[in-house]
């Protein structure tokens, strides 16, 4: 007996059949859009009563996923059996054609415990944070600045409060806006754990980590999310209250700081795989903060390296939002043309990167190069 539930953390799947046959099984599902018009994560758990040599997984409905028009075998998902460590899936990729044009892609799950979890990426949401923060040795402060639209706490992490006047320089960075965008995640959880061995203090550093706390907590993709995805909501006028409660925040760091660089970490389209890029927007950016943003993606993309970064480093994009009024931008926008300061959006990809698995370290050493690069750019 096979069964599959979407009743764990990140839980997200739907139109779930299985098939079983001797001791194989061939389980189909898809990525839920939950409430938003894409889809792409998905996280669920396939429980066995008995001994099977493989389990087949098929996505269905890939074509309806938010891929970024790139090679599907850049996908990748992620395995953990029986309560183990996370770890990918075995290159198994195969790409079945339907007669009416559709396809599905599909990965074997070789040896399967009776207990399997599968998702898109390495989940990372409270429990990950908190156990970030127990390895902190207290560097890092956690405080409850308000409240998601369901109620849900929003945590900042600060590695100095500082008082008014004392004018460090400051970044801020922002991460999981979309919310199942998970490699961004842990490149930040890299990044904040090499901060804590380098004791950095000439430095304020204030993060959210899991922004839009409610799509995470609920499983959500989280991208153009109805009525307004987070990253499409800052402004002058915001358009949702975690936009709200986050900007008052930044208001209080930009006290404390002489603010250097707004970070803001996603992940692309769930196939792109040709390394981490910056999303670059230049559209009548002052000429000022785009030179500043230069020298740091010149800098972050030296140090993480070709074996990690896309080769040019950054993809150019309109800014999306109302420019004339300030309303609907993006972080990094709002940064640039409300604030001032220069800001980038950092995407991370699911799977591979330049051919190479991207494992849970990869990530992490991605975070403590671009930490590195931080602490060399504030002290030039
Ligand atoms: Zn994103």
């Amino acid at each position: 007996m096979i069964k599959v539930s979407t009743s764990i953390p990140y839980g997200n799947a739907c139109d779930v059949s299985i098939e079983e046959c001797g001791n194989t099984a061939t389980v189909y599902f898809a990525a839920s859009p939950s409430d938003g018009p894409q889809c792409l994560w998905f996280c669920f758990r396939i429980e066995t009563t008995r001994i099977l040599k493989h389990i087949k997984l098929v996505l269905k409905h890939p074509y309806n996923m938010l891929m970024g028009s790139c090679e599907l075998s850049n996908i990748l998902p992620v395995i953990r059996k029986d309560g183990e460590q996370w770890h990918r899936i075995e290159k198994t990729y195969q790409f079945h054609t339907l007669p009416d044009g559709r396809y599905q892609i599909s990965w074997i799950l070789n040896n399967p415990g009776k207990i399997n979890d599968i998702a898109l990426c390495y989940p990372y949401g409270l429990p990950e944070l908190e156990s970030l923060l127990q390895t902190s040795k207290g560097y890092w402060k956690k405080d409850i600045i308000g409240v998601s639209t369901e109620n849900r706490p929003i945590i900042r992490l600060a590695n100095d409060y500082s008082s008014a006047g004392t004018k460090k320089p400051g970044i801020y960075i922002i991460a999981r806006q979309h919310s199942g965008e998970t490699p961004g995640s842990w490149v930040l959880d890299g990044l904040m754990r090499h901060l804590v061995t380098l004791e950095t203090k000439d430095v304020i550093i204030w993060v959210i980590p899991l922004s839009n706390i409610d799509g995470i907590e609920k499983g959500r993709y989280g991208k153009d999310y109805f009525p307004f995805d987070l990253n499409r909501s800052w402004g002058k006028k915001v358009l949702r209250h975690e936009n709200l409660v986050i900007q008052r925040d930044i208001a209080r760091w930009m006290e404390r700081c002489n603010p250097v660089l707004g970070l803001d970490f996603h992940a692309p389209g769930g196939a792109e795989g040709k390394g981490v890029y910056f999303f670059f927007m230049d559209k009548e950016k002052p000429v000022k903060i785009k030179n500043k943003e230069f020298l740091w993606i010149n800098l972050i993309g030296k140090e993480v390296g070709n074996e990690y970064m896309l080769s040019g480093l950054k993809r150019n994009s309109k800014p999306e939002g109302d420019l004339k009024n300030m309303v609907g931008l993006m972080f990094t926008c709002y940064f640039d043309y409300v604030l001032k300061i220069p800001a980038l959006c950092i995407e991370v990809p699911y799977g591979i990167s330049n051919d190479k698995a991207l494992e849970i370290k990869d990530y992490q050493e991605i975070g403590k190069r671009i930490a590195i690069a931080i602490i060399k750019g504030i002290k030039v």
